[in-house]
């Protein structure tokens, strides 16, 4: 696969109140016309901070209006052209990933990379009734929608459902991958009159929390819980540099059920953006180095 169908960003927040009342230092700088990132080792001053480049870079002042222009858009204008695609959001619990797919209603430059898409696509093509199709998973649902609304409030019920629990690092700790997947089916006409159909799939994923079991406190069912989120993250990771890599001749879908589950949708004709969630802060700084390691594989 060319490196071009698989593009990463990363995006970093700004400090939080909890960071600022903990006198956090910031470890993060962005170029963001050079798509770079660097990191400094809180615990090594004298070190020089590690770099990365990626295929954007989003700092404090930047919209979620502006990372869809740039870098989503196209993707999405892909799947109404009928090719898949499959937007990520990665990053330990906190670090914006809700923030960047979901976003906020107000300001509406912050709304999410999600109700974007639904604008996007509904404002592109023509729709037509289409009778429900199979189910893949165990309590998934398909649901045939007519408008914007009627997608907000699916994701809105998809949200409620997501299994979210109590760990040390954030309340509403996300504990499971979320997939909302949009799939549509475009008729055209061609120049001698004759129909084709195109069909098209996005996917939109928040996935779990990244972050190492050992600073969440979890224990018992929730580590063993844990333990099968960063395998699945791993296997999405390994997955992604091997196609990425180009040489690879076997592609370790089925390592996890991530991976198999949007096996169509990684790879071929499809057009894959990952964004990475940073903190700034130094108390982070294990994670998002992590993080930004992770991005760096899939480049
Ligand atoms: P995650 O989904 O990775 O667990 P969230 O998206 O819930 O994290 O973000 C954690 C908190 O940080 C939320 O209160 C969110 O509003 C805030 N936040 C995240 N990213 C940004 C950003 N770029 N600008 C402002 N606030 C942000």
């Amino acid at each position: 696969m060319a490196s071009e169908t698989v593009k990463v960003v990363v995006r970093c927040r700004p400090m939080n109140q909890r960071e600022k009342e903990l006198n956090c230092q910031s470890v993060v700088t962005v170029d963001c016309a050079r798509g770079q990132c660097f990191i400094q080792n809180p615990g090594a001053a004298d070190e020089p901070p590690k770099q990365f480049t990626f295929d954007g870079a989003y700092y404090l002042e930047h919209y979620t209006e502006q990372i869809y222009n740039e870098i989503a858009y196209p993707l999405v204008e892909g799947v109404t052209e009928g090719y898949n695609g499959t937007i990520f959001a990665y990053g330990q619990t906190g670090s914006g990933k809700s923030f960047t797919m979901q976003g906020l209603p107000d300001p509406s430059t912050q709304r999410g990379i999600i109700p974007r898409a639904f604008e996007h696509i509904f404002e592109s093509v023509q729709l037509k009734e289409h009778p429900e199709k199979g189910v893949y998973v165990k309590g998934l649902s398909m649901h045939t929608v007519h408008s914007v609304a009627q997608c907000e409030r699916i994701m809105e019920m998809g949200w409620k459902n997501r299994s979210v629990g109590y760990t040390l690092m954030n309340k509403d700790s996300s504990r499971s991958h979320s997939i909302f997947t949009i799939s549509i089916e475009i008729y055209a006409v061609d120049e001698r009159g004759k129909d084709h159909l195109r069909a098209g799939k996005l996917n939109l994923v928040d996935l779990a929390g990244s972050e190492r079991q050992s600073k969440t406190g979890a224990t018992g069912e929730r580590l063993k819980e844990a333990t099968k989120i960063n395998l699945s993250l791993s296997a999405l990771g390994n997955v992604i540099s091997a196609l990425v890599d180009g040489r690879c001749k076997h592609i370790p879908y089925r390592d996890s059920k991530l991976t198999r589950l949007l096996q169509d949708s990684l790879g071929g004709n499809t057009k894959t953006l990952m964004v990475a969630c940073l903190s700034p802060a130094d108390n982070n700084y294990d994670e998002t180095l992590s993080t930004l390691r992770y991005a760096n594989r899939a480049k």
